[in-house]
């Protein structure tokens, strides 16, 4: 099996400005020095990116807006183009979040269109699915993730579907402080894989790197890290301390 990189992603949301990025980068990067067994991802807001990517001088290390539009330029207020993000330096973008999806209102159709505009720019997408807490207790999970995943892949390449991130982030997990057990998390997980390999082929889904997301924290970074279909983690709040965000960067290796 082709060994996956870990891949430790953060979501900052709407937090931090460029003088918080400037001191945050420069002491995580001081206590964790450069990364080559491993990638950190750093998702600041729009308005930081810039100073984030003058921060950011070590091998490792990447820089990604947290949301893109699919059309390089155009009539939208208020919307970032990929062009856009790999001018202030970006190598990766984050789409689909539950927060774009269900406070903005963007469909699996707008979030296709956005994955292939990624891949036009040369960002990284970390695609998001996840499913609500209703979805869940109806017994819908594989139903609601398949459908995101199937819909935000038609048209990729076979050489694009290489190089997705999927990031499983139950929606109920997130920020609520109620983490999905490593049990949850690993059976999505594979269930995801799974989809991969009937969508893609069999050596694509065993190098395609499953985030998981949702109440990532130091104490329950090991346990989820240990399981074998998570290759990485997409963390919110526990990203936004130093110190925090170390220790999950940090996480025990296990080999798998
Ligand atoms: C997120 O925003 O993607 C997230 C997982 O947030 P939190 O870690 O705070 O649950």
């Amino acid at each position: 099996m082709e060994k996956r990189i870990p891949f430790i992603a953060a979501n900052w949301k709407m937090y931090k400005n460029q003088a918080e990025t400037v001191s945050f980068l420069k002491e995580l990067q001081s206590a964790v020095g450069p990364c080559t067994d491993r990638e950190v991802m750093i998702a600041p807001p729009s308005t930081a990116l810039a100073a984030a990517r003058g921060a950011m001088n070590l091998p490792g290390y990447h820089l990604a807006g947290q949301n893109c539009h699919w059309e390089e330029k155009g009539a939208f207020t208020g919307e970032v183009s990929g062009p856009m993000l790999k001018e202030v330096g970006c190598d990766c973008v984050i789409l689909g979040h539950s927060e774009r999806r269900h406070i903005f209102g963007e469909t699996d159709d707008m979030i296709q269109k956005k994955l292939t505009a990624a891949f036009r720019w040369d960002l990284l997408p970390i695609l998001c699915v996840g499913e609500l807490l209703p979805d869940r207790e109806a017994g819908k999970t594989f139903d609601v993730v398949s459908l995101q995943v199937k819909t935000a892949v038609q048209g990729l390449t076979r050489e694009q579907s290489q190089k997705l991130i999927i990031a499983y982030e139950p929606v109920w997990a997130i920020g609520t402080g109620k983490t999905a057990t490593p049990e949850q998390a690993q059976e999505v997980h594979a269930f995801i894989r799974g989809l991969c390999a009937s969508l893609f082929d069999k050596a694509i889904a065993n190098q395609t790197r499953i985030l998981y997301g949702g109440s990532v924290k130091p104490d329950n970074v090991d346990a989820l890290m240990a399981q074998p279909d998570i290759d990485g983690l997409l963390v919110g709040g526990a990203s936004l301390e130093v110190s925090s965000f170390q220790r999950i960067v940090q996480f025990q290796s296990v080999e798998k």
